[in-house]
């Protein structure tokens, strides 16, 4: 009789497997059709000694994030000499930097791989003609609103934002901050920052500083040192936290230096922004370990864009590949109504898609939580498929990540 019932239970286990090999498999279909990792990164390798040849620079240039910075790529002649961009192309980049700077760090352009009109890299560093089309807002979250104090954005009870610099390794095009871009970069003046720490320790409730911009890995090691020390000087300032893309832009700036200084000051959550598979390159990995080793935790913030990652598999493929590399994914932000950034949204119906094909389909370490901004600065709000279908006296009728409907007491089983 056990012998029939361990037959049995075994005839449902492999009937279950097959089902849920089968929800795999379009996934995995999706992966074959990508391209050969290995064939990226000798396309990549082939772009950095083009680059390094049009800009005059060595190996060792190359693994210095001063070199980078200082040769980020802001010349339509130059970009064309890399790229091979026809005059019509050059025009139309030309007449888009006259509203909106733009600069490529060497290390990201040579991410571009041939088919570059295609390219998720080229289509968030590049300007698009359509960044002049019409609509949007410069500021839809009232930033300018919720600043009690200089470098100071304040918008939740415990925890506050100080604003270092505008500088960044590379300008995306879909930036939700363009509008502190400016004209030239420029770090806070050490009078603003100190107002802001004044701010932090007359306010006993904040508990969690992020510093950021711009991106907060641009300052020097010895500014950040100084905030950071100020910071830990504070005593109801429980964690801070770092704003920065340099790990996906320029990961030459992950230097022992720095993780030396991050090493001291803990805790610190770092935040970055992978918004797609091929921007976990090596390098990016090597920079990412660094950090982890120096303690930081590690997370990563999405934007959800048009014609970069709003395809189901892209973004699967993204948060499995950033489990990878020890980078959790935490937020997927529905980009909001920022000008000349309207040809990147999607609706927020395919955002709730894409969170519907994760839940359960994969990790729940994978999944993260897809925010849209409320506009007017009003906070970040947490959208999630709905799971609850029927909500009576006692009883819940929910729905199961594959569609199936149960239903549970909703009262303590005493
Ligand atoms: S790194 Fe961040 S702040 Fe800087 S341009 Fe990109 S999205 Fe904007």
């Amino acid at each position: 009789m056990r012998e029939t019932g361990n037959l049995y239970n075994l005839y449902q286990s492999l009937l279950r497997s097959k089902e849920l090999t089968e929800d795999v498999l379009p996934f995995l279909e999706a992966m074959n059709a990508a391209p050969d990792p290995e064939d990226v990164r000798k396309e990549a390798a082939a772009r950095k000694e083009q680059i390094l040849k049009v800009l005059g620079g060595s190996d060792a240039d190359w693994a210095n994030w001063k070199w980078q910075l200082k040769n980020r790529i802001k010349d339509s002649a130059i970009l064309a000499q890399i790229l091979g961009l026809s005059d019509m192309e050059r025009k139309r980049i030309d007449k888009v930097s006259n509203v909106y700077r733009w600069a490529i760090s060497p290390y990201y352009l040579s991410l571009v791989g041939h088919d570059y009109v295609n390219s998720p890299i080229y289509r968030q560093s590049v300007p698009d003609i359509r960044e002049l089309s019409p609509g949007g807002s410069l500021d839809p979250m009232n930033e300018a609103l919720t600043s009690p104090a200089p470098c100071v954005t304040r918008r939740y009870p415990d925890r506050m934002i100080i604003n270092v610099t505008n500088q960044c390794a590379m300008y995306c095009r879909h930036c939700q901050r363009r509008r502190n871009i400016g004209e030239v970069d420029r770090h806070s003046c050490m009078e603003d920052i100190a107002q802001a720490m004044d701010y932090v320790a007359n306010n006993t409730e904040i508990r969690d500083v992020l510093i950021t911009g711009g991106d907060a890995l641009l300052l020097s090691n010895k500014a950040l040192k100084s905030i950071l020390t100020t910071l830990d000087e504070i005593p109801h300032v429980e964690i801070k936290r770092i704003g920065t893309r340099v790990p996906v832009t320029m990961p030459q700036r992950i230097t022992p230096d720095l993780c030396e200084i991050i090493r001291s000051h803990p805790p610190i959550y770092i935040n970055t922004q992978f918004n797609h598979p091929l921007e976990i390159t090596p390098d990016a990995k090597a920079a990412c370990d660094r950090l982890v080793e120096a303690g930081a935790v590690l997370g990563n913030q999405a934007v959800l864009l048009r014609e970069i990652n709003d395809q189901p598999h892209i973004m699967r493929k993204l948060c499995q590949d950033l489990l990878k590399i020890r980078v959790r994914p935490y937020y997927i932000f529905h980009a909001k109504d920022v000008q000349g950034t309207r040809h990147f949204q999607t609706s927020i119906t395919e955002g709730m898609d894409i969170i519907r094909s994760l839940r359960g389909h994969t990790s729940g370490l994978a999944v993260p939580t897809y925010i849209v901004n409320a506009p007017g600065g009003l906070g970040k709000i947490p959208l999630m498929p709905n799971y609850i279908l029927q909500n009576r006296k006692n009883k819940m009728v929910l729905k199961t990540w594959e569609g199936k409907i149960v239903e549970i007491e909703d009262r303590p089983q005493l």
